[in-house]
């Protein structure tokens, strides 16, 4: 049986203010912008003392000072968050070669090998993270990618939450069907119309009455969702049997003809290296991260090896009109892999 951790830092950005400022401990931080209250931006990570006042991300900093005046505000320092996140990433990865890198404070974890107790694994970890850089994160371990999101939520923070595939109807049913990943604002607002407002009420739904309220493919994920169900493998992706390039955008951007010409671009260099390698590659993935840092690959695979040109940039670009780009985009990646070499061996 599998067994995935999911780890979650606590309330990331402000808790590394708090611990190279020991004076703001203890007090409501709030990071976000340019760290002025009185200019446009947003919450980027709120503070559990800024929370006690209504204060969470993406709300308008505005909003937040007139919640509580007294709260310090601070820019987001991109830098010295994605030092830190590195670090936690590397001690993530002693545990186990299998980690998903979700974005800056976030990553799944396949722990299936490692012959210890969930306790015994969260304690270890969460001592090296503390050690290393003094802060806490939440941990969730489950049977799937799901299930161990969820649970990670459960306890913030400094939590260890454990779900087995016998809890789903006493721990997931209860909760709100928004806690489901891939349920947004909208499908809870179909669901609510139709009386349905828990995981639970959801799973009482037969999977044909899914299918026909939200199409077949959604219809059977939630159908499977709300029965605790996930099969989705770990992305683990950027390992060396493939050619990348990544690029961040000097600002970030939600425009799509800047996006594309970079995507082409990045497109162009990554075949260039394929060919100076003599490689040629069957899976494209195109990699985004937005604003927020949450970071989603969408992959594709050719009918057959290639190294055109062509071939792969609509590979590529058939992969981006699959992201829903609502948030700024901060970086954009494209791999290549499955490699082989020309003569077709060694595919891998
Ligand atoms: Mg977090």
């Amino acid at each position: 049986m599998r067994r995935i951790l999911h780890l979650d830092m606590d309330a990331f950005f402000a808790a590394v203010e708090q611990k190279r400022r020991p004076e703001l401990a203890g007090r409501p931080v709030v990071i976000g912008g340019s760290g002025d209250p009185g200019q446009r931006g947003v919450v980027s990570t709120a503070s559990y003392e800024a929370r006690k006042f209504g204060i969470h991300s993406a709300m308008p900093l505005r909003t937040a000072y007139k919640l509580c005046p007294d709260a310090v505000f601070l820019p987001v320092d991109y830098a010295e968050y994605s030092r830190m996140s590195l670090q936690i990433k590397t001690i993530l990865r002693e545990f186990s070669p299998v980690m998903e890198d979700v974005g800056i404070d976030e990553a799944f974890l396949d722990i299936s090998a490692v012959d210890r107790g969930p306790e015994e694994i969260s304690a270890e970890i969460k001592k090296k993270i503390r050690e290393q850089t003094g802060l806490t994160c939440s941990i969730g371990i489950a049977p799937n990618k799901l299930l161990a999101k969820i649970a990670s939520d459960m306890q913030k923070p400094d939590g260890l939450t454990v779900i087995g595939e016998g809890d789903v109807e006493s721990c997931i049913w209860p909760l709100a069907v928004r806690k489901l990943w891939g349920v947004g604002p909208k499908t809870e607002a179909h669901l609510s119309d139709i009386g349905i407002s828990t995981i639970g009420e959801l799973a009482a739904q037969p999977a044909d009455r899914l299918a026909e309220l939200f199409g077949n493919s959604y219809g059977a994920y939630l159908f499977e969702a709300s029965h605790g169900r996930d099969k989705s493998p770990l992305v683990t992706h950027w390992e060396p049997k493939s050619v990348s390039r990544e690029t961040t955008f000097q600002r970030d951007t939600d425009r799509w003809q800047e996006i594309a010409r970079n995507l082409a671009d990045l497109t162009r260099d990554v075949v260039q290296d394929m060919r100076k390698a003599g490689q040629r590659g069957r899976n494209v993935t195109v990699k985004v991260r937005f604003s927020d840092f949450k970071t989603q690959t969408r992959a594709t695979t050719l009918p057959d090896f290639t190294d055109t040109l062509e071939e792969i940039r609509r590979a590529a670009f058939q992969c981006l009109g699959r992201f829903e780009l609502t948030d700024k985009v901060r970086l954009i990646g494209v791999r290549v892999g499955r490699l082989a070499h020309k003569e077709g061996e060694g595919a891998s």
